[in-house]
């Protein structure tokens, strides 16, 4: 089995997690942007931005795992200053094919401030044609993906270049819908294997991934492979598990 994690924030995490998820069979991982406190202003999230690009990728290369990065502001982290400075570096980055996705984006609360940043980053992504990696939350889920399926509507935004993450089982209906990817993450206060196996026995495994989203809280490295040990345990094909932890993910970014 094959696997790539497509929503992990491995540089928040040990060494030991690494290892446990090169030798688990995880040859990929997606690292998308996310500081667990408000950057002060440009230079916090240069740094970050340099610290994905150019240290953590190294970091997982010497455990065999490739990575891509996904560059972006997340809702729950807009800088206090210099904003402007920063999507500017963003797109400097794309122009420079330093980064290979826009994300984590979205909405948080739904503030003005956070439709606004949002809707500066579309308009980036749009102009470098990068998948979106975009970041719902865990209160009020669905008057928030309303809110965000409106915007990138308006953005006119390929949908089938967007992952929606982070969904609940009743949202997966609207999302698949419009045509963007499901993107599902297996955590302890998010989805189990069980209701993973929910989703793929009632929806198939197109246009669905799985991530672990491994960061500050609580989660889980080996994720992947043990929803598909659980999955292959109950019935499900090889080639089904392979679709939502490797191939479908690696149709949009390749890794
Ligand atoms: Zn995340």
């Amino acid at each position: 089995m094959r696997f790539i994690d497509s929503h992990t924030h491995t540089y928040l995490r040990g060494p030991e997690d690494l290892e446990l998820m090169a030798i688990s069979g995880i040859e990929g991982v997606i690292l998308c942007s996310f500081l667990p406190f408000q950057p002060h202003g440009f230079s916090t999230m240069y740094d970050l931005f340099r610290w994905l690009i150019e240290n953590e990728t190294y970091r997982l290369y010497k455990y065999g795992i490739h990575s891509r990065v996904a560059i972006g502001i997340h809702p729950k982290a807009i800088p206090e200053s210099e904003v402007k400075m920063v999507l500017d570096h963003i797109l400097t980055l794309f122009d420079n094919e330093k980064a290979s996705a826009l994300g984590e984006v979205g909405l948080e609360t739904g503030s003005k401030e956070e439709e606004d940043v949002f809707i500066q980053q579309l308009r980036i992504a749009n102009e470098y044609l990068v998948p979106i990696i975009v970041h719902t939350p865990r209160q009020n889920k669905q008057k928030i993906l309303e809110k965000i399926i409106s915007i990138l509507d308006s953005e006119n935004v390929d949908f089938s270049r967007v992952i929606i993450d982070h969904l609940t089982p009743d949202l997966i209906e609207k999302v698949k819908s419009i045509g963007a990817i499901v993107g599902l993450t297996v955590q302890p206060g998010k989805l189990t294997p069980k209701d993973i196996y929910d989703v793929i026995t009632k929806y198939g495994p197109e246009g669905i991934v799985i991530d672990s989203d491994i960061g500050v809280n609580p989660s889980d490295p080996l994720a992947l492979p043990r929803t598909a040990h659980y999955l292959s345990k109950e019935g499900v094909s090889g080639g089904d598990i392979q679709k939502i932890m490797y191939s479908n993910i690696r149709s949009l970014l390749p890794i």
